[in-house]
């Protein structure tokens, strides 16, 4: 299998699997005060400060939730819980995951007004803008760190920086799902007072993720019962996903800048096939991307058709994003993908293992299509 899938879900790391078999063996309940308890909630806290060390945060800033959907759910109606009574204005962008861009217009419906910047004419987002949307009347900001679509890297920090200088009371926000332990991800840095990943982006299992909290910044308990998490979010915390996070984290801490050199070495050859072949468009590239993520049009071959014909041959590959099952991406049109591209478009994402052999893979699949199946008019 050539699998070029990756923004889409990550293969559990050998790591990660070990250790979620240990979480299931240690199976004592965290809550629990006997030995078998504190075992699992030894475990737990190691997991915990992982990803703390990772985030460059204190362990009791993380949060362990079901993954980034519930993060950026907590995070965004938390904050209107927190400050959207006196204040009405929440800032976001246009090409945000579903799990905070439905959130916002949900907030549009509780009567707040809902700022979404675009970027500009060539796709590309400034910093003044995030910051010029914001007023004195703002609550909430939620900008991406990295878009899954596109790669595009958000200029997130210093729009962050800019708006906690002029509006300390702010929340800042940010969805890293895309950026987490592929490029640094600094708290302090990226002057945000919540952040959201996800395990299974990063080599960890599916139905876990974080989020981070700033330790002074009051947001209301999203899931009430137990008094789990410290009360932030009851329910029985799963010992056995939390351990894979922890591990993942772990596995890739000491090695993101040779994990990025080697994926950009890999998106500077898919470009240069691309190039080659003289009908395959790449919709996004440049300084402000992270080589993770990669969105091309096949000239004339409509996605589900290439990506069906592809899947025969055993290359993975997704239309867009994974999320949008099929449905014609409102965010490429929003990065001024043109419109005869948009039908065309398939997400070509790595792994820190994936290999040149599978890009020429893929493009040999690709060829064979440009031969083998009608085209678009
Ligand atoms: N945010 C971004 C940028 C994503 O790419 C995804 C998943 O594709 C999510 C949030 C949702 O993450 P999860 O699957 O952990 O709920």
């Amino acid at each position: 299998m050539v699998y070029l899938d990756n923004a889409a879900t990550t293969k559990p790391c050998e790591q990660a699997c070990e250790a979620v078999m240990k979480g299931l063996e240690t199976f004592g309940n965290p809550s629990s005060l006997h030995r078998a308890g504190l075992e699992a909630e030894l475990l737990v806290s190691e997991a915990r400060e992982c990803v703390a060390d990772a985030l460059g945060c204190s362990a009791d800033e993380i949060y362990f939730t079901s993954g980034a959907t519930e993060s950026n759910n907590t995070a965004v109606f938390g904050a209107f819980k927190a400050q959207g009574k006196r204040k009405h204005r929440a800032v976001t962008t246009t090409v945000e995951h579903p799990a905070v861009a439905k959130p916002f217009d949900e907030l549009e419906k509780l009567g707040c007004e809902v700022i979404r910047v675009s970027p500009d004419e060539n796709g590309r987002f400034s910093a003044k803008d995030i910051f010029d949307a914001v007023n004195d009347d703002t609550f909430l900001v939620s900008a991406m760190l990295v878009n899954n679509e596109t790669g595009a890297v958000l200029p997130v920090q210093k729009a962050f920086s800019m708006i906690k200088k002029k509006y300390p009371s702010v929340i800042t926000h940010c969805d890293c799902v895309q950026g987490f332990m592929k490029t640094p991800v600094s708290v302090k840095k990226l002057c945000a007072d919540m952040i959201s990943v996800s395990g299974h982006k990063i080599y960890a299992p599916k139905g876990i993720g974080v989020l981070y909290i700033r330790k002074g910044l009051h947001i209301p308990a999203y899931l009430l019962g137990g008094g789990q998490e410290k009360g932030m979010r009851s329910g029985t915390e799963s010992v056995p996903l939390i351990c894979g996070f922890g591990a993942a984290v772990k596995m890739l801490k000491d090695n993101i800048p040779a994990n990025l050199a080697k994926v950009r070495e890999l998106e500077s050859y898919l470009f240069e096939k691309c190039r080659e072949n003289g009908e395959i468009t790449v919709n996004y590239s440049g300084e402000d991307k992270l080589p993770y993520v990669n969105s091309i049009s096949v000239k004339d071959l409509k996605s589900e058709v290439l990506l069906h014909f592809l899947e025969e041959r055993g290359v993975y590959v997704s239309s867009g994003s994974a999320c949008s099952k099929g449905k014609k991406s409102g965010v490429l049109q929003e990065f001024k993908i043109p419109a005869r591209d948009l039908d065309t478009t398939i997400r070509v994402s790595f792994s820190v293992n994936s290999q040149k052999s599978d890009v020429d893979a893929f493009i040999a699949a690709v060829e064979e299509a440009q031969k083998k199946l009608a085209r678009l008019r």
